[in-house]
């Protein structure tokens, strides 16, 4: 075991009981400049963000532009960039949507998802944080089961640099509750069973008591996850 995974071992322990403003501070403190926090904009996101705004205002924040979003959610990316003066960062791919179908044709989203969130998701991402040393998802171990076991520190072994979830821990009730707490907006497309909300082309409505949060992602495919959140070097 490295001297690394020993000291992401420990901070895991410690943080594991810890506020999530905590482990931003923590964060912030630790990487100053070098911390940016990645959020699409949903409740989990909107957590952090509020959270940041108090503990680390100025952090800079990128969202991913992908050209596909819904209307609500480029109208709540400009309220909440407003009410918490973010310090955002849009990042885009390097084809818009009419050059990606002049390229590779017409909705590469229905035919070939992997390569199209590659193209306009992963790469872009992987770009803009490569000037980074560390940075904030919202992932929640309560997501999926592929997210179940999210360390709040691990080392990103693909971006080479520390991934920190501050909010693993949390429950989406917790994140409701706070949400409603401090009156923080968020998309309104959770109100017509929009459990999560990507890309318009391959986000849609779920049953009501559907358990599985991000069963209206992708469906027809057997992809359930874009890529950005790739399993990297953590052990514990
Ligand atoms: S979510 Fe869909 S439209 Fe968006 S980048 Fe991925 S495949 Fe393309």
């Amino acid at each position: 075991m490295n001297q690394l995974t020993t000291d992401l071992n420990q901070l895991n322990v410690q943080f594991e009981d810890a506020y999530p403003q905590d482990v931003l501070r923590w964060a912030a403190e630790s990487y100053g400049s070098g911390l940016a926090v990645v959020t699409s904009f949903q409740p989990t996101g909107i957590v952090t963000l509020h959270m940041l705004s108090e503990v680390a205002p100025g952090t800079t924040v990128l969202t991913l532009d992908t050209g596909l979003l819904f209307p609500e959610t480029y109208a709540l990316i400009d309220e909440v960039t407003a009410k918490l003066n973010l310090n955002l960062v849009r990042v885009q791919p390097e084809q818009t949507v009419e050059q990606q179908a002049a390229a590779h044709g017409a909705e590469l989203w229905a035919r070939n998802p992997d390569q199209c969130c590659a193209l306009r998701k992963t790469a872009p991402l992987d770009n803009a944080l490569g000037g980074y040393s560390a940075w904030v998802t919202g992932l929640r171990r309560d997501q999926s089961s592929s997210r179940k076991t999210t360390p709040i520190v691990s080392w990103d072994a693909k971006r080479e640099n520390v991934k920190i979830s501050p909010l693993a821990t949390w429950t989406e009730e917790m994140v409701w509750i706070y949400i409603r707490a401090h009156e923080l907006p968020y998309n309104t497309l959770h109100d017509q069973n929009y459990p999560t909300i990507g890309c318009f082309p391959c986000t849609q409505a779920v049953a009501a008591g559907e358990q599985d949060k991000r069963a209206g992602r992708w469906m027809g495919h057997v992809k359930t996850e874009c890529g950005i959140h790739v399993q990297t070097g953590w052990s514990a």
